[in-house]
């Protein structure tokens, strides 16, 4: 079992008389800044000219700055800007105006981990990734609580940055819950995975094909949508407060007896092998190649793919199902 770091293990010296760079004001970067600054550290956000979260950040007290200017005056850079732009910024704007002996900080591994951003020897880098959205982040903080973190040392030029990522990940009040420490190839290839295999391709895939089959079999598509995709939330809130174990507790004998006989025959064999190969192309650095250059052209197949999964029945019939569950607060994602 991983070790676990808390506030005591943590000294807020490491940080003391050093100025913090938060680039990004979204999810992340709002509740860094805010925590740290309410921890007692300096921070400074730097963010692009003409950025919406300027006017956030000052109405939230902070100092706002451009980028170049809040790197200069800073001795940690935090990288909250979202990863496939974080090497543009990091060549542009951050090489040529940090200082020598800087350290950079990020929430993920990728840019890091997958070479696009190569730092000079004399830099420091770490990462604290928080396991929560932002908001929740900064809701538990301000409410003396806090949510665990992963954090991990990449480079420790000074001596001190695994005090210092210690240091930030209390700042953030995530040494009230737990620090775990991981690496950079560990944070980030399992979180690739995680959300391939399991959280977001594995579940869509899943419930679409759920679906289908009892659409294709005669049924009406709006039971489909109750048995596929709403009833999935109960199911995942009772796995994300007591486990496996008291999801298959609380429903009843005969569901249990289904996912029994079931469950195996889903997700079989073949299945798990796609999954040792989806970890092999993370691993052997496939999947981070074709998603950069995926990028680099303006992302015609993933725009193509969001075109096409948008026009699904499954999102037609859900949007309208959605209207007569007026307490969940129905959303609808932006046109891209
Ligand atoms: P968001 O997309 O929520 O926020 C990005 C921020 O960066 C916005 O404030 C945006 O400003 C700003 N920005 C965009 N371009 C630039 C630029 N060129 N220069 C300066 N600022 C810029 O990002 P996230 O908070 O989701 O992600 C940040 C990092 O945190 C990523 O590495 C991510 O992997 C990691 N992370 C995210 C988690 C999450 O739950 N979201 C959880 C754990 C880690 P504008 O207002 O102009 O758009
Ligand atoms: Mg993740
Ligand atoms: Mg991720």
């Amino acid at each position: 079992m991983a070790k676990v770091y808390y506030d005591r293990d943590a000294d807020m010296k490491a940080l003391e008389g050093k100025t913090v760079a938060i680039l990004g004001y979204g999810s992340q970067g709002h509740a860094h800044a805010q925590n740290l600054r309410d921890s007692g550290v300096k921070v400074v956000v730097g963010l692009h000219e003409g950025s919406a979260s300027r006017d956030r950040a000052r109405a939230d007290g902070l100092e706002v700055k451009d980028v170049e200017d809040a790197v200069r005056m800073s001795d940690l850079v935090v990288f909250l800007v979202p990863d496939h732009i974080q090497a543009e910024v990091y060549r542009k704007q951050v090489a040529p105006n940090m200082k020598k002996e800087a350290a950079l900080v990020f929430a993920h591994g990728f840019t890091i981990h997958f070479h696009q951003i190569i730092p000079p020897s004399t830099v420091d880098v770490f990462m604290v990734a928080p396991k929560s959205p932002g908001h929740l982040l900064r809701r538990t903080y301000q409410e003396g609580k806090g949510v665990p973190a992963l954090f991990a040392v990449y480079q420790n030029a000074s001596g001190k940055a695994r005090e210092m990522a210690l240091a930030y990940g209390r700042g953030l009040g995530c040494g009230r819950a737990g620090l775990i420490e991981t690496t950079f190839a560990e944070e980030t290839e399992t979180d690739l995975f995680g959300e391939q295999a399991v959280l977001c391709g594995g579940v869509t895939e899943l419930v679409k094909a759920g679906f289908e089959t009892l659409v294709d079999a005669g049924y009406q598509p709006e039971i489909a949508y109750f048995e596929c995709l709403n009833e999935l939330k109960l199911i995942v809130d009772m796995m994300y407060e007591g486990g496996l174990s008291w999801m298959r507790y609380s429903v009843s004998d005969t569901a249990k007896y289904g996912d029994m006989v079931a469950g195996k025959q889903v997700i079989d064999s073949r299945v798990r092998e796609t999954m040792k190969k989806l970890l092999e192309n993370i691993q052997n650095g496939l999947f981070a190649k074709d998603w950069i250059l995926e990028n680099q052209c303006n992302r015609p197949q993933m725009r193509a793919w969001q075109r096409r999964e948008k026009d699904h029945l499954i999102e037609k019939v859900g949007s309208e199902l959605r209207k007569m569950m007026p307490w969940l607060d129905a959303k609808n994602a932006p046109e891209d």
